[in-house]
């Protein structure tokens, strides 16, 4: 149980986490102090013991092993990694780190090895990690890129090989948005580019196919928390069937956030894992409901771009 001493030092980092972000202002990994990393490390720490890492909010205590929905142990595992080319042009060649586990369980994950065994790969060891980043930086990575599954749940550990790397470069992360304020707070100052993968607009849809409980209202909260904040890049998977509700909606609430950030959509949706055999998701889709997306997200959102670029 968390005592009243520690839910005080808890609060004095709160406060102080808002001033050095406030008086720092900085873009990122390469910019920011290490005191204001330390503070991060120290809050993701204190998330973690109840975790509240995600929305999910499980407050086991993960710090003493225990586990909560997205079976992730402590600190977790790292399903893979490696140098990839697949971002956005100023972040390429980027160093992909692949944190296995997730906070979601989308039917059709490609990663769905990775999400189904949060132990996929070896174990994460902050420090050891650190040295990985160090080589690919010296083989040509320019950037280094968190993801999964979703790389919230190691938030902690994460600070800490952040924090022993021998050389910082930019850092971009890659999430859903299935998150609480404080870990949209504990991103901005850090992150350079936050990739938002947002997945849905309507509860139905979030509940069946990623079981994913308030996820739309969760994902529009994080939005407006990290507008005018930090650089995003804004992105959405067109799934069959889901252009009117899910597209429409997302385009809609990427307009009302980020009025002037290019919307990415991903239109080459193909079933993987439980969606081969969906009567809805269990097919690609067309050509012609690329388009169809393409017209129905930019009637909702002034800048509307494929993704790969047309
Ligand atoms: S990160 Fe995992 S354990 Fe923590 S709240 Fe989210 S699902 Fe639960």
């Amino acid at each position: 149980m968390t005592s009243v001493r520690q839910l005080a030092h808890t609060a004095e980092l709160w406060a102080r986490h808002r001033d050095l972000l406030e008086s720092q202002a900085p873009s990122g990994l390469t910019d920011i102090s290490d005191e204001l990393l330390t503070v991060k490390g120290d809050l993701a720490l204190a998330m973690s013991s109840p975790c509240r890492l995600c929305a999910r909010n499980c407050r086991v205590d993960r710090l003493s092993g225990e586990r909560g929905y997205c079976g992730v142990g402590w600190p977790g595992f790292v399903g893979e990694e490696h140098i990839h080319f697949g971002e956005l042009d100023d972040v390429i060649p980027t160093h992909s780190v692949f944190f296995s586990g997730c906070t979601m369980h989308c039917i059709y994950c490609r990663k769905m090895a990775l999400v189904q065994d949060p132990e996929h790969g070896v174990p994460f060891d902050p420090a050891e990690l650190a040295l990985t980043v160090e080589d690919r930086r010296l083989q040509g990575a320019r950037t280094l890129k968190l993801l999964g599954g979703t790389p919230e749940p190691q938030l902690a550990a994460v600070f800490e090989m952040l924090r022993s790397l021998p050389t910082r470069l930019p850092l971009v992360w890659e999430t859903t948005l299935y998150v609480p304020r404080e870990v949209v707070n504990l991103l901005v100052g850090v992150v350079d580019v936050l990739v938002c993968n947002v997945r849905y607009a309507e509860e139905a849809c979030a509940q069946r196919y990623s079981d994913a409980p308030g996820y739309p209202a969760i994902a529009r909260k994080a939005l407006e928390a990290l507008a005018g904040r930090i650089r995003v890049s804004l992105r959405h998977l067109v799934l069959p069937g889901h252009i009117e509700c899910c597209t429409a909606g997302v385009a809609r609430m990427m307009q009302e956030t980020f009025p002037d950030e290019p919307l990415m959509l991903l239109t080459q949706y193909a079933p993987f894992g439980d969606a081969i055999g969906d009567p809805v998701l269990g097919r690609s889709l067309t050509a012609d409901e690329a388009q169809q997306a393409l017209a129905v997200a930019r009637a909702n959102k002034e800048l509307v771009e494929l993704w790969p670029m047309d």
